[in-house]
């Protein structure tokens, strides 16, 4: 029999993605909105003078624009070594290792580090990334109830003998719901089952939280119970990248075996070092993380008033409507006030769930947010 055509196959699949309304497209982002989508929550892309310090102080091969070849060619620069030099202090860590994204550092980080006898216990609403890394690793996994630290507890206590190490993994911030893991509780686990391994994604913690932005973990004092901290460069810092915080022997294990670490081309200089330059920026902005949850906060506050569950704690706030009709006309309805949010729709959440997702920024001016928390109130 012969077979349909690649192109006409597509076409059809495509189609019944249109008909289910979970064809995805570019949306180009409208111009002169105040933009409520994006994950630059410190506001740092408008920041130009900070932006023109960089500039000023860049030298040498800091300037360069491609570092040409993996880490372990000749793309180990300068720039590389002392972004993770200063990471390593930071957090007060053995080692750190900067990866060209967050996708790639977690679906490269598990699969480089698991043994025949390790189990996965996965937050179940956690980032596709960590989902593809658990996937690549094919070692035993379950997925545990959102958020349920008790969930996990049994699973420990089930299962954690069979296995020489029970990686266990979530986001502190999680990135549809901005609700947020108890990094305390997590902590304690692994007092009752030491061979627990800890892997958390702080991709929307890092710069936010924190005496000195370093993430939630430094929030909640947990930084030397976590054994995997990873973090990312695209948000809140303002530029790309991501990086593991961990002991030097696991370090060694990826340099090693990681294949997304090993078979590209590491991050241009110029960008490890605008990375480096934010990060020794980032104790100076305590004000902007303060105003950012302050935001938050009455944000998730005005949408609770008007008889919405918001579990937010931290700056992405859900807005909960319902249908995917209705909430795809609620985005046009903040759009012609001058605002840019994008709907939210099955299957990137349950079904019957659509909704607003809020992205905040800590240089929303005061007046755009009482705009915003009007159309919250009175539609
Ligand atoms: C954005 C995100 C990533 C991916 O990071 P990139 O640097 O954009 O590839 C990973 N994990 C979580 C939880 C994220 O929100």
């Amino acid at each position: 029999m012969k077979g349909m055509d690649l192109y006409e196959r597509l076409d059809s699949e495509l189609e019944a993605l249109r008909e289910r309304g979970a064809y995805r497209r570019l949306p180009v982002t409208p111009e002169g909105l105040c933009n409520l989508s994006s994950n630059d929550y410190l506001g740092l892309s408008r920041d130009e003078a900070l932006r023109e310090t960089f500039y000023a102080q860049l030298q040498g091969e800091d300037r360069l624009l491609s570092s040409a070849s993996s880490r372990l060619l000749t793309g180990n620069t300068a720039a590389a070594r002392a972004l993770e030099a200063d990471l390593a202090e930071m957090y007060g860590a053995e080692a750190a290792l900067a990866f060209d994204s967050g996708y790639h550092a977690n679906t490269g980080i598990l699969p480089a580090l698991v043994g025949p006898r390790s189990l996965v216990l996965a937050d179940r609403l956690s980032h596709a990334s960590m989902i593809d890394g658990i996937r690549a690793a094919g070692c035993k996994f379950f997925r545990y109830r959102h958020n349920d630290l008790g969930h996990v507890r049994q699973l420990l206590e089930r299962h954690a003998g069979e296995y020489d190490e029970v990686f266990v993994m979530t986001e502190s911030v999680f990135s549809m719901d901005g609700d947020r893991t108890d990094l305390r509780a997590l902590a304690a686990l692994k007092r009752d089952f030491p061979n627990v391994v800890l892997y958390v994604d702080e991709a929307h913690g890092v710069g936010c939280f924190g005496e000195t932005g370093l993430g939630c973990a430094q929030e909640e004092g947990v930084l030397q119970d976590i054994d995997l901290l990873v973090g990312t460069c695209g948000k809140a810092l303002c530029s790309m990248g991501a990086y593991v915080i961990c002991r030097q022997v696991v370090r060694e294990a990826l340099v090693n075996r990681m294949r997304p670490f090993i078979f590209t081309t590491a991050l241009p200089p110029i960008n490890l070092a605008w990375t480096r330059f934010v990060l020794r920026a980032l104790p100076g902005m305590a004000a902007r993380r303060v105003r950012l949850r302050e935001l938050g906060q009455r944000l998730a506050e005005a949408i609770r008033e008007t008889g919405r569950e918001c579990v937010s704690e931290s700056q992405i706030v859900p807005f909960l409507i319902g249908g995917n009709e209705a909430a795809a006309q609620a985005a046009e309805q903040f759009r012609a006030a001058g605002f840019h949010v994008l709907p939210i729709r099955p299957p990137t959440v349950p079904e019957g769930t659509a909704r607003l997702r809020f992205s905040l920024t800590a240089d929303l001016p005061e007046e755009a947010f009482g705009r915003l928390l009007d159309l919250v109130r009175h539609g």
